[in-house]
């Protein structure tokens, strides 16, 4: 077969734009205090945009540090990229000490639990193997209290079993950056980690990277801002788009004035309407709530640069857009509609959706054909 023809096998393809990813990396480095090392967080196969894939390109730019969520992500991550030090941010699952190991993998260790765990390990093998350290300074998930890691640093005969390569904190409030909690996390970290000068420390998600100087430490660990996200709520987004959506037009209808369009009648034509029917839905990650009824608007899709928006409900598989006002060459059978891309910020779609952006990246794709292009 063609690559033609295969293509057109699809309902729609999803573009990532490795360069971009590149260049977003850079731009956030170019940001950091002195002696600041960025790193990319690739968890959750890289924020949808291919983990090897995505991982690799950020390796060539001289990226070295990588956090993923679980032991399998690092288990596909390790390969090929020899210097690169890889993070288990959820982690020491019961007995995977091993298999980390094996493969030269650090486990971010978030309680005294798995901190004995490894140090009975590391002592069976008689090597100080590296990990780091999670403290919790307020949001309350992973992480040692300040009273835990402080008996466990005191802890000569645990702490001296392994190498903590890394004490990290991870922010709750960041992408708000008038929020009290910023300061408070910063304030807490500081006096956890004061007394230990020569472990390499770390606080700063995306949204930490923009907090400031103050926030950067020895390393930070950007994910969403990497895949050109939002980090920040109150500020506009310095960042490429990574990833394109395009759906492709299956028909375009008439829908007479007072006819309704899709499941459960929610929209109605308030005037005679064009609709083009596009093979993208909510399989695809175009997430439902992004649909319009009569009493709200939906999110949109944009076509030759004009805007198509949703008309009721997203289905499963497709979405019907309202393309009356655009010319007719541009709306034809077969032709792409972008859905997300530069046009289309997964920021302002996430809003339709009740969403954030963080979950429109992940959920993407699973059955579009995928690409990795330049969408500029
Ligand atoms: C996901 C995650 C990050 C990356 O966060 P972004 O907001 O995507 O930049 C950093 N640190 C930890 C602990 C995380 O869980």
């Amino acid at each position: 077969m063609t690559d033609a023809a295969s293509d057109s096998l699809f309902g729609g393809r999803l573009t990532i734009d490795l360069d971009a990813i590149v260049s977003n990396w850079r731009f956030l480095k170019d940001k950091l205090a002195t002696g600041s090392e960025c790193a990319a967080t690739v968890k959750a196969d890289a924020y949808g945009t291919g983990l090897t894939q995505t991982a690799k390109a950020l390796y060539d730019a001289g990226c070295r540090t990588f956090f993923v969520a679980l032991p399998v992500e690092a288990l596909k991550l390790c390969r090929g990229m020899p210097e690169a030090k890889i993070y288990v941010l959820d982690g020491l699952f019961p007995g995977t000490a091993e298999t980390l190991v094996e493969k030269g993998l650090r486990p971010v260790l978030g309680s005294v639990e798995e901190i004995r765990e490894w140090a009975d390990f590391c002592r069976t093998t008689q090597i100080r193997h590296p990990a780091a350290l999670h403290v919790d300074t307020g949001i309350h998930r992973l992480g040692l209290s300040a009273d835990e890691f402080d008996a466990v640093m005191k802890d000569a005969d645990l702490i001296g079993s392994f190498t903590p390569t890394l004490i990290m904190s991870h922010l709750a409030c960041g992408s708000d950056p008038a929020h009290p909690k910023n300061r408070d996390q910063l304030a807490k970290f500081r006096a956890m980690t004061a007394p230990y000068p020569d472990i390499p420390k770390s606080l700063a998600n995306s949204a930490g990277v923009f907090l400031g100087s103050d926030f950067h430490f020895d390393l930070v660990r950007p994910g969403i801002s990497l895949y050109g996200g939002k980090a920040i709520d109150t500020a506009p987004n310095p960042m490429q788009p990574v990833a394109q959506v395009e759906a492709r037009i299956m028909m375009v209808r008439d829908v007479p004035v007072g006819d309704t369009i899709g499941y459960s009648a929610t929209q109605t034509a308030k005037r005679s309407l064009k609709v083009a029917v596009v093979a993208a839905g909510y399989a695809d990650g175009m997430i439902r709530r992004a649909g319009s009824t009569d009493a709200a608007p939906g999110a949109f899709g944009v076509i030759g640069g004009h805007k198509a928006p949703i008309l009721g409900r997203i289905s499963m598989d497709m979405i019907t857009l309202d393309v009356t006002d655009i010319p007719a060459h541009l709306v034809r059978r077969g032709a792409f509609v972008e859905m997300l891309g530069p046009q289309v910020a997964a920021s302002d779609l996430a809003a339709y959706a009740e969403t954030i952006d963080y979950e429109y990246l992940t959920s993407l794709g699973r059955r579009f054909q995928r690409r990795y292009a330049s969408i500029a």
